[in-house]
């Protein structure tokens, strides 16, 4: 027998009509570089949010088309974040730190017609464009920190063909329509590194995203709730921005964008004067602010509340955010597979009667599953393995915010016969059900939030005439998350003297000088553990360095 309650569906646009009704003059407000704060309220937002979708009807765009955002935080992306999904088109936020071979794969791979960018990053783009077959609109949010009286060459150059979405916006009606009608309907589109190295399209739907936000908005999670402040200092283009714009938007939580400056003294001051409750972000944001923080120039005392993800969250970080600022850190794991927020560590009433000592030990821990996700640990064999604390396993994972496949892709096999995600992290999970995460099996590296394929650095680091072999693995690292290590083996013919900045040299050719190993993380070895089929031991080569003192963190 089936129950008699309503089949509401939950989509996005529900969203947006809550703001509008009740909450339309609380405030977004962001950061514009040098042209200074930009504050509107939710009754402002919708208004644009509808212009916005009126005007990507206008160029075209259909039901199911990807349109891509490539932006900073801002409300304009947030703006991007509502009108592509409620109109039901598939909004594909692209990691601006992508090479631009991987930038160029994931917009052929999605197919998007649109891309919407920030005028600080059209340089990426407009390079790339040429080889952006799928592209048929380049639409241009004016974020620049000077606008210049004329513009030169080479921006008219950049400038050619595209369009301008203050202008689009200008032009366009506040009709409504949102024509969503079913829950399962995509809504927005995120790559993963995923555990080869090859990017993967995860894709989102309505349903999966409004649940994730009511179990953000959960008092044992992050509670985001009406009298909040929230920073919205995740990347929006790192999954859905951790789904805080979209559990901000159904709560009625001011929301504050910080543009281009993730980090220190600009988000210090904006901690302060928006007198921000609570913010998300990896653990070497946390690290650099505190330095900041520690000077006691900004009074930050309205923050209750930190989420810390993405890499562990090292249990002196948290004591260092409780003792000296007063402020509770919400350790949480998750992936883009998983929305992100798979488990979320709150301690349990009988655990506050332990002492200090364990208490922080307790919340080092990656924590409890989240209200509607399960998980498990199984051995290789998928057998399972117990809960107790010290046995460890792979981490299945399943709910209803998860993925069961990835986008354009039958190759891929994520979840297991019975309906789990391989999450490719090995973990513990105690008695009371807090899962630790101990290592994982993949071999990227995610340093400072971003990932590196550890087989990318060895390719380039062999493609140089001293190298003859090269491994790169990664080391737990309390600011960075993890530091990229390499060891090299040097060639015998022909015999070039190569030292450990020759190394760094050469690789920050071919990467970004912050993912290059510091000297200290340049190791030369006469040869490299193999595996029995030939393969770079690394579960060897990081046992090797676990018995090396580590460097001192740093913030580099
Ligand atoms: P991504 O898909 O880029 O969000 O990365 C997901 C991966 O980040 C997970 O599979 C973990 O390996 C790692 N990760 C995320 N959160 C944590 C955490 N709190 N502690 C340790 N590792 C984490």
């Amino acid at each position: 027998m089936n129950g008699l309650m309503m089949q509401s569906q939950l989509t996005i646009d529900r969203l947006l009509l809550r703001a509008r009704d009740l909450h339309a003059s609380t405030e977004l407000v962001s950061r514009m570089g040098d042209l200074g704060i930009h504050r509107y309220t939710y009754g402002d937002f919708y208004r644009r949010v509808l212009r916005l979708m009126n005007a990507l009807r206008g160029l075209g765009v259909m039901p199911g088309d990807r349109v891509a955002s490539f932006a900073w935080n801002s409300y304009r992306h947030m703006e991007l974040y509502f009108a592509v999904p409620a109109m039901g088109a598939v909004l594909h936020t692209i990691n601006i730190k992508l090479a631009v071979d991987q930038l160029e794969y994931v917009v052929g791979h999605a197919d998007d017609r649109v891309v919407v960018v920030d005028r600080s990053l059209l340089p990426v783009i407009a390079a790339a464009r040429a080889r952006l077959p799928s592209l048929q609109h380049l639409v241009v949010m004016d974020d620049r920190t000077a606008v210049p009286s004329a513009h030169t060459d080479h921006e008219v150059d950049e400038l050619r063909d595209t369009l301008d979405y203050e202008r689009l916006l200008a032009n366009a009606t506040e009709t409504e329509h949102f024509p969503v009608t079913s829950e399962e309907h995509a809504a927005t589109l995120c790559y993963t590194s995923g555990t080869t190295g090859v990017l993967k399209g995860v894709l989102y739907s309505h349903r999966s995203i409004v649940l994730h936000a009511l179990g953000l908005c959960m008092a044992d999670s992050l509670a985001i709730s009406v009298t909040d402040a929230a920073l919205q200092i995740v990347p929006m283009f790192h999954v859905n921005g951790w789904g805080i714009p979209y559990a901000a938007c159904l709560s009625g939580t001011k929301l504050v964008f910080p543009g281009q400056h993730v980090t220190g003294a600009p988000v210090a001051e904006l901690l302060q004067a928006e007198r921000i409750t609570v913010a998300a972000g990896v653990p070497s944001v946390w690290y650099v602010l505190h330095r900041v923080l520690r000077s006691g120039t900004y009074d930050i005392s309205r923050l209750q509340r930190i989420l810390i993800g993405g890499s562990a969250a090292p249990r002196a970080l948290i004591e260092t955010y409780a003792r000296d600022f007063g402020v509770r850190t919400v350790h949480a794991w998750g992936m883009t597979e998983v929305s992100p927020i798979g488990t979320i560590n709150r301690l349990k009433p009988y655990m506050a009667e332990w002492p200090a000592d364990r208490q922080y030990a307790q919340l080092a821990k990656q924590g409890p599953p989240a209200g509607l996700v399960e998980m498990k640990l199984v051995d290789d064999d998928g057998g399972a393995v117990p809960h107790d604390g010290t046995s460890v396993g792979e981490l299945l994972v399943r709910g209803a915010w998860i993925a069961r496949g990835y986008y354009r892709d039958d190759v891929s096999a994520p979840v297991t016969a019975d309906g789990w995600l391989r999450t490719g992290d090995v973990a513990t999970v105690d008695e009371h059900g807090y899962m630790a995460i101990a290592d994982r099996k993949k071999d990227l590296i995610k340093t400072r939030g971003e990932w590196l394929s550890s087989v990318a650095m060895e390719n380039a680091a062999m493609g140089h005439e001293a190298i003859l072999e090269a491994a790169v693995v990664g080391r737990p690292d309390d600011v960075r998350g993890e530091a990229v290590v390499i060891f090299v083996v040097l060639a015998a013919e022909p015999r070039v003297a190569l030292e450990a900045s020759g190394v760094a040299a050469y690789l920050r050719e071919h990467f970004q000088s912050w993912q290059v190993p510091k000297q200290q993380d340049i190791h030369f070895v006469d040869a490299l553990p193999k595996t029995s089929v030939g393969k770079f031991d690394k579960r060897a080569l990081r046992a090797r360095l676990a018995a090396i003192p580590a460097p001192l963190p740093d913030e580099q």
